[in-house]
């Protein structure tokens, strides 16, 4: 089949990072980015931790941590190429208990399996060293891990990718795709965008990724449920009790990594995310419901199965979600000098986590190929960081375009 006309659904950080590596590919090809926003990058990819992760946690042999540890050397040449911020400011996973142990080390085995250099499992002493501040009976230290603007990546990829001829149609919400015999009808509320079908599709919608497949014909699971990670920024007179970032080791039963320190590349230092159901999927705010949103997940038997499942979990969040004092105070047990910090609330970031029927957090991405049509159904964190390498196995190995 020759390849002519390529769409990509979603102004994310992957969706731009698939149409520019299908460019640089492929110069010939006619691509067009359809993007339902005003602008690129409106949602996860501009409300995150902004951490360039470098592939600790992830099940060896599995997409995330091929693609993390890929994605985190593909994202730090593009910011030197690019002349963009980028922070190797280092990050330490602290235990406090003894009980934790046994989970750091099986960490540490994860980051060794999978080739993430010069990590380190250390002692009280050393990680004093590292962070003065912080406290915990041992720890594991990963000095690569590093800060960047993800929103600010993003938006130099669109700049390339329309200096390589593509296409960015904002304001371009597309409803459906249309598979005919002779290509791919990309759908909107007024009909087809263009009267020419294309001739391969990549959605990388985020947030509405299992919407857009079902509307398309893909599966209806996995589903989307999204969780919501409300950040504090700490008061700046503050910021030098932490140098890099610090982070809890991940309750197993919980599959998101818990409230940590982590320093911006503008300077601030927050404190965040938690993880909690979102009463909207971009619903940022926190103050709006969208009833369509709730009505999915709330009628979706997963989610129920997995409250059930992760009781003291959701109780633990909810908390740091009624009071910012508890949201501190969880924090500072890794840095009690911050106890008594000062904070001011920042704007959240809404996971597009994907959930099956029977309650389980998809955990690795997941990108399915069907006929001419390419969904990612699943690219949580660390998805940004893997964004360019999404990018490479699409083209290269899903699309496989010689
Ligand atoms: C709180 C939080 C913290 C995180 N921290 C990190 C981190 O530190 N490091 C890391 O690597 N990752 C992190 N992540 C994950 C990372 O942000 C995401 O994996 C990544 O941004 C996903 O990019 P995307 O392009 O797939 O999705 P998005 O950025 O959500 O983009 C999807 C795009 O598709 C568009 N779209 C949706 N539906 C349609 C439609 N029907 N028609 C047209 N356009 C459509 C949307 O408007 C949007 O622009 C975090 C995420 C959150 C929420």
């Amino acid at each position: 089949m020759a390849i002519r006309r390529v769409a990509v659904v979603g102004g994310g950080i992957n969706g731009l990072a698939v149409a520019r590596q299908m460019l640089l590919d492929h110069p010939g090809i006619a691509l067009t980015v359809f993007e339902k926003e005003e602008a690129v990058a409106r949602h996860q990819s501009s409300h995150n931790s902004g951490v360039v992760h470098a592939g600790l946690y992830y099940e060896p042999g599995g997409l995330k941590a091929r693609l993390c540890t890929r994605g985190a050397q593909l994202v730090r040449s593009y910011c030197a190429e690019n002349d963009l911020p980028f922070d190797e400011c280092g990050k330490v996973v602290v235990a406090l208990g003894a009980e934790e142990i046994p989970r750091l080390e099986a960490i540490f085995a994860k980051a060794t399996a999978n080739g993430v250099p010069d990590v380190r499992l250390i002692g009280p002493e050393e990680l004093r060293e590292i962070e003065p501040n912080s406290v915990g009976i041992r720890a594991l230290h990963s000095p690569h891990t590093a800060i960047v603007s993800y929103g600010a990546i993003a938006g130099k990829i669109a700049e390339e990718v329309i200096r390589r001829g593509g296409i960015i149609r904002t304001s371009a919400a597309v409803t459906r795709l249309d598979e005919r015999p002779q290509g791919v009808f990309v759908m909107g509320r007024d009909g087809a965008f263009d009267d020419r079908p294309f001739d391969l599709v990549v959605t990388c919608s985020g947030l509405q990724s299992d919407r857009l497949a079902e509307a398309s014909g893909d599966e209806a699971d996995p589903r989307i449920v999204p969780f919501f990670g409300q950040y504090y920024v700490i008061d700046p007179a503050f910021r030098s009790h932490v140098r890099g970032l610090i982070y809890p080791v991940p309750d197993p039963k919980f599959p998101f990594l818990g409230v940590h320190f982590t320093k911006r590349i503008d300077g601030e230092m927050t404190i965040g995310p938690n993880a909690f159901i979102s009463f909207g999927r971009e619903n940022y705010s926190g103050r709006a419901v969208d009833l369509r949103d709730v009505l999915d997940f709330a009628t979706y038997p997963g989610l129920w199965k997995f409250a059930a499942r992760n009781g003291a979990a959701t109780l633990r969040e909810l908390k740091t979600v009624m009071s910012a004092k508890v949201f501190v105070g969880e924090a500072a047990k890794y840095v009690p000098s911050l106890a008594a910090v000062g904070v001011k609330p920042a704007v959240r970031g809404i996971r597009a986590q994907a959930m099956t029927r029977d309650g389980r957090l998809v955990d690795d991405f997941v990108i399915r190929r069907r006929g001419r049509v390419t969904h990612i159904r699943n690219a949580p964190s660390p998805g940004a960081t893997s964004s360019l390498a999404i990018a490479e196995y699409i083209v290269r190995e899903v699309l496989a375009l010689e």
